[in-house]
């Protein structure tokens, strides 16, 4: 059985009153949000990244590009869903992603048991197979200047 690893980077800026699509949830009580061509969801699209890697299907952008109508406002738990179609096209199953989320504020911990349960599912895994973290950037850069929001993400299929 031949094993592969893809790793995926996200970053999207932050805006005043905003809604802020996180890991397929709406964070609540979120002043700011990410901004973009979708719905922005940086956790998805740097999961959506490491799987494409993985499987060498090239990236997000080259699938669903930020300059076509059809993907404009779009939920983005709809490319995790066409990823992982696409995947399954060439024969690969998805073994397990592993992410970090680079936010000064709100807090992302309260919300991962809900994003674990919203993302597993798409990726046709169980949420133990999906692991997510987050960590401030001790208020260095556009992180830390609550400028933007970034995700690493990496997954074995
Ligand atoms: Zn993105």
């Amino acid at each position: 059985m031949k094993l592969r690893v893809g790793m995926g980077f996200d970053v999207h800026p932050l805006e005043e009153g905003r809604n802020f699509y996180l890991g397929g949830v709406l964070l609540p009580g979120a002043t700011r949000g990410a901004v973009g061509h979708s719905d922005a969801d940086v956790l998805i699209h740097a999961i959506c990244d490491a799987l494409l890697g993985a499987a060498n299907l090239r990236d997000i952008g080259f699938h669903f590009s930020n300059s076509d109508d059809r993907w404009k406002g779009m939920d983005s738990k709809f490319f995790l869903k066409e990823v992982t179609r696409m995947l399954d096209e060439k024969g690969w199953k998805i073994s397990n992603v592993d992410c970090t989320v680079c936010l000064e504020r709100p807090k992302v911990n309260p919300h991962i048991p809900d994003m674990k349960k919203a993302l597993a599912p798409l990726m046709n895994i169980s949420e133990d197979d999906v692991s997510i973290k987050a960590t401030t950037n001790e208020k260095l850069g556009y992180v830390g200047r609550e400028e933007g929001v970034c995700s690493y993400a990496v997954a074995l299929i």
